[in-house]
């Protein structure tokens, strides 16, 4: 285990992976290549940087802290393939990087920042071979839950509908420094896989798989009501909409949304 020289900060949601086993493997399963452009969000005192810079042709490795920024630098700003991006990940706008090919990115993030990282990605997946995050394992489970369990929700049908997710491995807490309550787990997001689906309306579509989980115990016939514009057809289209929305495969929700959308 690593001695670290760092007071975390809980408000960024700093835990320091201090296993260098566990780092070399999570690095390992993402396998950069000389080809691949990585982005690394939360690059912290850079246990997974110093791997994934070997690996890949250009790093881009982003901190909110500027303690820790500092740090960085020190450490890599001498080599030529690296580059630091000083702020909120959240905020940052990558756009100058999509023209890079294949474009990669990889995190042990912060905890509670989870779901707007995932879905930010989500908005320019177009532009991305993947995505691997270190998550809190429940999270985890539910990206890649199957219909008809408790886990299945908004997360699992829009990973599973914009990539092929994975369950990589399992981190036990033991690792971190400080030690989080949680354990994590190691999750791709596979985009250049996912499954080729037909949307007529994609706004649609989302607004349909968000609010039937909205209310996930109530049947599809009273959680769509509330939807603007479509209330007329709920009683018309060809769908079971008795259903509950823990009951649909990503491709029900696609036919539903189509339907609703004629
Ligand atoms: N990846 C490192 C650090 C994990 S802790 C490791 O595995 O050890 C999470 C890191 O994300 C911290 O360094 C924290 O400062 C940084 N961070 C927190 N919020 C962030 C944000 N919004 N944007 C970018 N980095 C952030």
């Amino acid at each position: 285990m690593t001695k670290i020289d760092f007071r975390p900060k809980q408000t960024l949601g700093q835990n320091f992976l201090v296993d260098e086993n566990v780092a070399r493997k999570i690095v390992n399963s993402f396998a950069a290549t000389k080809d691949d452009v990585v982005i690394e969000i939360g690059a912290g005192l850079g246990v997974l940087t110093k791997y994934l810079v070997e690996d890949c042709k250009h790093l881009i490795a982003v901190e909110i802290d500027r303690h820790l920024i500092e740090k960085l630098k020190n450490q890599f700003s001498m080599l030529e393939n690296f580059t630091l991006l000083e702020g909120d990940f959240l905020k940052m706008d990558f756009e100058p990087y999509f023209s890079e090919r294949p474009l990669r990115i990889i995190g042990n993030i912060p905890y509670h920042i989870t779901s707007p990282v995932i879905f930010k990605i989500f908005e320019v997946r177009q532009f991305f071979k993947n995505l691997q995050l270190m998550i809190q394992r429940e999270v985890g489970q539910r990206i890649v839950a199957k219909p008809s369990t408790k886990d299945y929700g908004i997360l699992s049908v829009f990973s599973q509908f914009y990539s092929k997710p994975q369950l990589v491995f399992h981190v036990s807490p033991n690792v971190f420094k400080p030690k989080p309550d949680v354990e994590s787990s190691v999750i791709n997001w596979d985009f250049e896989n996912a499954p080729e689906f037909q949307v007529k309306d994609m706004e649609l579509f989302r607004a349909v798989v968000r609010s039937s989980f909205n209310q996930r115990r109530k049947m599809l016939r009273k959680s769509l009501q509330k939807l603007p514009g479509i209330s007329h057809k709920l009683g018309e289209i060809k769908f079971d909409m008795r259903k509950r929305p823990e009951e649909l495969i990503v491709d029900e929700f696609v036919e539903l949304s189509n339907l609703l959308s004629d």
